[in-house]
């Protein structure tokens, strides 16, 4: 709930203003999840809103840390006995978290773990949220940037997203800033339209993955319904209207996506927009059969870009010994497990 929402329910019940600040305190200051640890609240007072209301947060399920690079990952519990995953990577500029924003995912790309589980259901503004909390808790830190990156597509949860980053964004709670939030999808056009009304200052991340339709529908279903094309024009139309470069991001399979064509091609349908590319060797899933390209291929490709004007970074993977690197996250806990 916003500060507003939780004001009026807490007004509905005859209680008076300064206990609903008193609550949102706990929980968006202190990312407390438990009426019992609210102890400026009277004991009666607790049970009744016990009876009244459900936190809904991340419990830490199970924690692994890199040996590699100090990247932790976090399997949660949600209320209901689900689970997510998120990653915390330490950077030079501090802490940034990788989030979830759905259990599993309904968009089935050829290369990601996160799909292979199905999915299962939405995470609501509260459960994105919390893993910020959880984290945060849990190591002692603050964390400075978040991406959107985790399990599920965020524009098919559109409506907790967005309040998601309405709450995390807000002065008495988190306060982070959206330019130090990265939002990525995998390419649903209307949900870009929808966001670029927002108005809001965050990074849009796209997972292009490929230059051409033959490509990219092999790779990512959800290309049969938003072609290359159309959605190219989707995004330069969100960089006219936000003024914000797009980050493109393009993970690479060798013999896929990785020839010297792709490259050029790539530059071509990228030329004259607000654009940044970032290539991502691909992690190894065992069902896909796809495999990364190799470093030379890798360095290569991103020279062609360059050649060609375009702006172009290699993304340093981290996590790789504890699954946590891009597309391995797949809660592998089941309810009944
Ligand atoms: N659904 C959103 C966000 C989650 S995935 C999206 O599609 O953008 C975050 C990023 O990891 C996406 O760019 C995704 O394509 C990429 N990814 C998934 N599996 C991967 C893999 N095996 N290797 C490298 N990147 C992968």
């Amino acid at each position: 709930m916003s500060f507003s929402e939780l004001s009026s329910e807490f007004s509905a019940l005859s209680l008076p203003a300064f206990r609903a600040k008193q609550v949102w305190q706990w929980i968006q200051e202190k990312g407390v999840m438990s009426f019992d640890l609210m102890t400026n609240l009277s004991k009666d007072l607790r049970e009744k809103l016990k009876d009244e209301f459900i936190i809904c947060g991340c419990e830490v399920e199970k924690k692994s840390v890199s040996a590699l690079d100090s990247t932790v990952k976090y399997l949660f519990k949600l209320y209901d006995g689900e689970f997510i995953e998120s990653v915390l990577m330490k950077y030079k500029y501090g802490y940034s978290l990788c989030v979830s924003t759905q259990v599993g995912c309904r968009m089935n790309c050829a290369f990601c773990a996160t799909g292979v589980g199905g999915f299962v259901r939405n995470l609501n503004a509260s459960e994105i949220l919390s893993q910020i909390h959880a984290a945060q808790n849990d190591m002692n830190i603050r964390v400075s940037h978040i991406v959107l990156m985790g399990m599920g597509e965020p524009m098919d949860n559109y409506d907790n997203v967005i309040k998601f980053l309405k709450l995390v964004n807000d002065d008495t709670g988190l306060n982070l800033g959206m330019r130090n939030i990265s939002l990525s999808t995998c390419g649903i056009i209307p949900g870009i339209e929808k966001l670029a009304k927002e108005d809001l200052q965050l990074t849009l991340s796209v997972s292009l993955h490929a230059p051409n339709d033959e490509i990219r529908s092999r790779l990512m279903p959800v290309n049969r319904k938003y072609g290359v094309d159309e959605l190219l024009k989707a995004c330069k139309a969100y960089a006219d209207r936000t003024s914000r470069r797009i980050s493109y991001e393009y993970a690479m399979f060798g013999g896929v996506n990785d020839t010297d064509e792709c490259a050029k091609e790539l530059a071509e349908k990228l030329k004259g927009t607000l654009a940044h590319i970032n290539l991502i060797p691909a992690n190894d899933v065992t069902e896909s059969g796809l495999k990364s390209s190799t470093p030379e291929r890798i360095k290569r490709f991103a020279q062609i870009l360059e050649n060609s004007g375009r702006n172009v970074t290699v993304r340093r993977s981290l996590g790789g010994d504890i699954d946590a690197s891009c597309g391995q996250l797949r809660s592998k806990h089941t309810k009944n497990a």
